[in-house]
């Protein structure tokens, strides 16, 4: 990108220079959910429409976006900004566990969500996070992951249908 900025577009790579300098200096995290914002209350923990009960847990800021845009659900986020990882020496401090577990004790949090990659890794954070919750009272549930819709079983991939019947719902 760099090469064709300079070939081709030295004031787009200049405006985009100014952009990124910006963005590097304004843009904290929420200090509720964790993802990334340009004021301490992201725009979705400072709206007041949102169901407060239910808490969907996931890595990364994109994955917010991307829940938001797929899915209708209406509750609050927390970001963890990453996944346990023992051999990184990522713990539960580190992806913001203690800021969760206030979270969970002090609000009314009925449901968390775990929205975890289906990684190892993003499996196994989900699996420390739901004992987290069910210490306190408070349910997990685990997204589906699962068939396309409009896919043909025959084309999906064992492990993935085999984990869509593991992680069917009630309905
Ligand atoms: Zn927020």
């Amino acid at each position: 990108m760099a090469y064709h900025l300079l070939e081709r577009n030295r004031e787009g790579g200049r405006r985009l220079a100014t952009t990124l300098i910006d963005a590097m200096d304004h843009i904290g995290h929420c200090e509720k959910c964790r993802t990334l914002s340009e004021q301490d209350l992201c725009p979705i923990c400072a709206h007041p429409g949102r169901d407060e009960s239910t808490l969907c847990i996931v890595e990364s800021p994109s994955d917010v976006n991307a829940v938001e845009q797929a899915t209708g659900f209406k509750g609050l986020y927390f970001v963890l900004m990453g996944h346990l990882s023992p051999l990184d020496g990522i713990g539960p401090e580190d992806i913001g566990l203690d800021n969760l577990k206030d979270r969970l004790k002090k609000e009314e949090i009925k449901e968390i969500i775990l929205a975890t990659n289906p990684t190892v890794e993003g499996e196994a954070t989900a699996h420390f996070i739901a004992q987290l919750a069910q210490s306190l009272n408070i349910t997990a549930t685990r997204i589906a992951y699962g068939v396309p819709l409009g896919g043909e079983l025959d084309y999906v991939d064992s492990e993935t249908l085999s984990r869509a019947f593991l992680g069917k719902r009630e309905m």
